[in-house]
Parts: C-alpha cells; structure tokens; sequence
C-alpha cells in the first residue's frame, strides 16, 4: 500500500498541485480585485474653444473616469520663458476637476504676442510602473491684454426712469461683444444702423423700472480674450412719478377669474389667500419668465418705422409700473408691479398692431389670457393681452395698424380690455415714449440718419415733454 506513504512520488505531485491551484486562483482573484488599479485609459483634457488668452479666465475641465486624476498642470510658454498656471496633486482622485486659468499681467515675461498653453493630467493608475497614464495637450494662442477702445458718437441729454435712451458709438474692430449694462439688464448694440456709418453700433437702453434712481448704465465692449471696456453714460434721470394703489379683491373675482387659472385641481380648494398669491405672485413670475424669455432674442434689424400707434379711439385705464397692493377681507396679501398700460373701447374691439414687425408669440399666457407679441427687432416688443381672439400666428408679418384679434377679458382681466406692454430686450419699459412722434424724432430718428451728435444735442436741448396718459382710473384691470 505505497500511497499510505506520504514521501511516495505521487503524493508529491498531488501536493503541488493542490499548491499551484491556490497560488492560480489567488492570482485571479487578486487580478480580478487589482487589475482596475493597473487600468490604462488616460485622462481627458478639454479646452474652451480660443485662441487668445487675456485677463478673462479660461476654462479647463480635466477628467479620468478610471482610476481618476492624481495630478494637473498648466504651463505657458512664451519667449524661451515658462509660466506655471496652475499646479494641483489630489490626494483623493478626482474623477472631474474644472478650474479656470488667468493671466497675471504683473508676472515678469508676460507680453502681448504668441504663446504656448500645454496642459498635463495624470491619473491615479498603477500601470506604466506606477506612474499613470498621462495626456498632455499643446494649444497655440495669442495673448492680448489691450482691451478694444470705444467712442461715444450720440448719446441722450435725458431719459425717463422707467424709459428708453439711445446711444450710437464707435468700437474697435477687435471687439465680440458691446452694449450698455444697467442692474441686472444688458442691451445689446448692433452695427449697420447707421446712414453713412456701417460700422458704427446703435443701441437701445432702458433705465429699468426695476433698477435704482442712481444706477449708472455702462457701454461695456469685450473683446474674444475677455478685455473689458467701460464708459458711463452721462444723462439726466427724468423723474417719471409711478402710481401705488391699493386693490380690493372680491370674492366673486377670485371664484370667476383668479381660481379657474389654477391648473392644479387640489391648488383651487386653497384659502381664498393661497389661490389668489398662486396666482397673482408665483403664475404671474412664471409669465413673466416667459415673457423675458421671448423679449430677450433681439433680431438684429429695426423691422418698425416712426412712432408707434395707440389703439385707436382707446382710453389709457391704468398706468406703467404701478405698484398694487392686494387686499382681501382688509388684509394686504400681496403686491405687484403693472408692466403696462390698460386701454379700452368697446367690447370685442379690434386690436391693431401699434407697429410693423413679426409674430414671436400667439398662445395662452396664464395671467395675461390670449396674447400676442411682436417683435420690432433690435430687441423691441410690443406685446397685446387679454384677447377673446387671436388672428395671427408666430411667424407672421404684420404691418401697422393690422389686426391681430379681439379685445377680451382672458386671464386676470376684470371687464373687456387690451393690456398693452413695450418690452426692451427682457425688460418692461413706459410705453408711452414709444407713441410720443416727438420723442421718437428727438431721440430715435436723427441718430438713425446719421446726424452728428452735436446736432442731436442741440435738437434736444429744449426738455422734451411727454403726453402723459389720462390720469388713471383705478378699477380692477391688469
Ligand atoms: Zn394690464
């Protein structure tokens, strides 16, 4: 019996086996377990689309989905000299890093001229002997650090808070963007506007509603490598008084009008409070949105001519920007601005286009009922409300005075009215400029032919008066 024998050549080999087998499937399940560690996939590098550097920052997004980055770093070379950008080790991999690399005009060696950006990643795995996989990218760019220079052609001696002004001005050749800032808004300008001038920019501003007295407007031009430059505009606030009335809701209004706009079932058996801010506050800011949304695509031709008409035989009922306060059973419950004007006639009445352009918009729009809204181009619009129908259709030319429906009483609307509004790329501005032929040949038309801007000046050295409307009448419109 010689496999009792533990020394017997046979055991020997079952043993090694048996050996082999352990060390085998120890290697696989380490391998298993280690083998993303040893992953070769190597990081990704993306650079924003340029080819210039300057004060702007640019954006690098590096990322390794594998094991993830271990270390990342940016260089420019320009001129024989290297300039660290950046430098970052992770401790931890990261999967993504985004970081934004700016130039530091007080480094000694940074000039104006071509460069090199190279930017190197490596990731966190265990192949190439430990070190990770690597990826470097080269980019040739050119640094500019001279921002683009801008001259005032014609400008405003006046504008109306709430209103419009127009500057017509000059900018170096290297500038990608440039328009005038105020608040939170920004008015684009565009070029061949001008009689005469091609290349000079017209632009359309307002001093917002929503801004303070004292904002200062800015014309800002940029140029591609994010060179900023800044010139205040120098006018004169008109003080335009804005109304602030106090508005009683009646429950037969909120059961008709407020409630029906709800579209949520559940939202409708609210408190008469809760319906009425769901809809006054938080459907009115989605309107709103909607209408900032279409107003903000200016198209960049003027598509209106002179003075903007009023609805024909209409009375203004309330005023722009009035503040309103809501009250229900002597309870203030909320408060909004009036972003337009009310005009009425008869029931049904004819609504005309106040000036030539195209449809942007012909839908329900919540508060506002059936709307539409045209759009003048160079970021101008005019938009109609409460219409108990809609002629028109996005997309449309239309002429002056052409009808797009009928007057009615559609969304948050008390009586058969059109709610009237002039919008300035996003923003609500006093319409009334806009039908005032005087203003419009005072402030628009000379800068358009091209006059020179003392010529505008000395036309607008006597004030300018408005028409203002009839004194409001405050009933329950919108
Ligand atoms: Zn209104």
């Amino acid at each position: 019996m010689s496999n009792l024998n533990p020394d017997t050549p046979k055991n020997k080999l079952q043993a090694t086996i048996i050996v082999l087998l352990i060390v085998v499937i120890g290697l696989l399940v380490g391998g298993y377990y280690l083998a993303p560690r040893f992953e070769r996939q190597a990081p990704q590098i993306k650079l924003q689309e340029a080819d210039t550097l300057g004060l702007a920052p640019m954006e690098i997004v590096v990322s390794d989905p594998g094991t993830g980055l271990k270390s990342v770093s940016a260089t420019l070379s320009m001129g024989g000299a290297e300039h660290a950008l950046a430098t970052e080790q992770y401790a931890q991999p990261l999967k993504e890093k985004t970081f934004s690399v700016a130039l530091d005009p007080k480094l000694a060696g940074i000039k104006e001229g071509p460069a090199v950006l190279r930017v190197v990643a490596r990731d966190a795995s265990l192949w190439n002997f430990f070190k990770g996989n690597e990826t470097m990218i080269e980019k040739n760019l050119t640094i500019d650090l001279t921002p683009p220079t801008i001259e005032l052609i014609a400008d405003d001696r006046y504008v109306s808070f709430g209103g419009v002004g127009a500057i017509v001005y000059k900018a170096s050749a290297d500038t990608a963007t440039s328009g005038v800032k105020l608040g939170t808004h920004y008015f684009p300008g565009f070029q061949g506007q001008i009689k005469g001038h091609p290349d000079y920019f017209f632009a359309l501003f307002a001093h917002a509603y929503d801004v303070p007295a004292d904002a200062k407007a800015r014309l800002v031009a940029t140029d591609k490598a994010g060179n900023k430059k800044e010139m205040a505009l120098a006018y004169e606030l008109k003080n335009v008084k804005y109304k602030k009335s106090t508005i009683a809701v009646p429950d037969n209004f909120l059961q008709n009008k407020v409630a029906p706009l709800l579209k949520d079932a559940a939202a409708r058996q609210g408190s008469p409070k809760d319906i009425f801010i769901a809809v006054n506050h938080v459907l009115r800011k989605e309107n709103e949105d909607k209408i900032a949304a279409v107003t903000s695509k200016a198209t960049p031709v003027m598509l209106w001519n002179g003075a903007f008409t009023q609805l024909s035989n209409s009375k203004v009922e309330a005023n722009f920007a009035d503040s309103r306060t809501y009250t229900y059973n002597g309870e203030q419950i909320d408060t909004a601005f009036h972003l337009g004007y009310d005009l009425s006639v008869t029931k049904h009445y004819p609504i005309e286009a106040s000036n030539s352009g195209t449809v942007a918009f012909a839908d329900d729009l919540g508060i506002y009922g059936n709307a539409v809204i045209l759009d003048h181009g160079l970021g101008l619009y005019t938009l109609y409300g409460h219409m108990s129908s809609i002629d028109v259709k996005v997309g449309d030319a239309v002429k002056q005075r052409q009808v797009l429906g009928k007057t009615g009483e559609t969304g948050l609307a008390a009586g058969d009215h059109l709610h009237f509004g002039v919008y300035l790329d996003g923003v609500a501005v006093l319409p009334v400029e806009w039908w005032d032929a005087k203003w419009i040949r005072d402030n628009i038309e000379p800068k358009i032919e091209g006059k020179s801007g003392d010529a505008i000046a000395e036309a607008q050295r006597p004030k300018a008066q408005h028409k203002t409307p009839r004194k409001a009448v405050h009933k329950l419109r919108r």
